[in-house]
């Protein structure tokens, strides 16, 4: 299964594409993840990524293009994935479908999910994640925890620096500008999937397995 998340910041592509890697038993790409790691380790591209980030504003295409060059190059991907982040820009949809093209991928989705802003940047600001399993949490979750409740790591929780609401109406300015287009690009392709991501999280995932049911009848999901 090939399935793409896509939607603006903080509508719940990482908790759905958490539930569908496990569900289907294929790897969660999150370039996010990939970049905040390389952040991490200070290695260039990270030190490159780090301040764009930080201001909440779109690394450059070439530098993400290739960042999933090789990583659906890599053996774990080999029967499927799911996408999270990416693509951001037309520009990144045109080199993924090259791409696919090359993989010989044609049975893929990009599932969208729908919020609108106010949701997003309430959900966003009460974000935390866990720094030793990335788990993520809202604030009203974890409130009187000192230990993660997934890893039991002790003081773990931090808030990202782009989750602040001033760096949050940037991305979804930038959500607007330069990532929405991509829905048509799909919706052009016959391989858009619409879902509310204002339901609960397992109304959400559902809606998610009824419509690539709808899309891919014989594969039964
Ligand atoms: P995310 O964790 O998906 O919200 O991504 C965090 C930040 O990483 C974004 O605000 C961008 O600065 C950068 N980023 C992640 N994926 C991409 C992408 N496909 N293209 C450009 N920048 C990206």
């Amino acid at each position: 299964m090939y399935l793409i998340l896509f939607g603006a910041p903080g509508v719940g592509k990482g908790t759905q594409a958490k539930i569908l890697s496990e569900k289907f038993s294929i790897p969660h790409i999150s370039t996010g993840d990939i970049l905040r790691e390389a952040v991490k380790n200070g290695s260039p591209i990270g030190l490159e990524a780090k301040k764009i980030m930080n201001a909440g504003q779109l690394v450059p295409d070439e530098i993400m293009i290739e960042i999933i060059r090789e990583t659906l190059a890599e053996e774990r991907c080999k029967n499927g994935f799911i996408l999270d982040g990416y693509p951001r820009t037309t520009a990144q949809a045109e080199s993924l479908t090259r791409l696919f093209r090359k993989l010989t991928i044609s049975d893929y989705a990009l599932i969208c999910l729908e919020a609108n802003d106010e949701e997003v940047v309430k959900r966003l600001t009460a974000r935390r994640a866990c720094k030793s399993c990335r788990a993520i949490f809202s604030l009203s979750e974890i409130e009187n925890d000192v230990h993660c409740p997934i890893c039991g790591a002790e003081n773990s929780f931090y808030q990202r620096k782009d989750d602040t609401e001033e760096v949050i109406r940037t991305r979804l300015e930038v959500f607007q500008s330069s990532t929405k287009p991509v829905k048509n690009f799909y919706k052009n392709k016959n391989k858009l999937l619409v879902v509310n991501g204002l339901n609960p999280i397992e109304n959400v995932s559902s809606e998610i397995i009824k419509g690539l049911n709808q899309m891919f009848p014989q594969k039964n999901y």
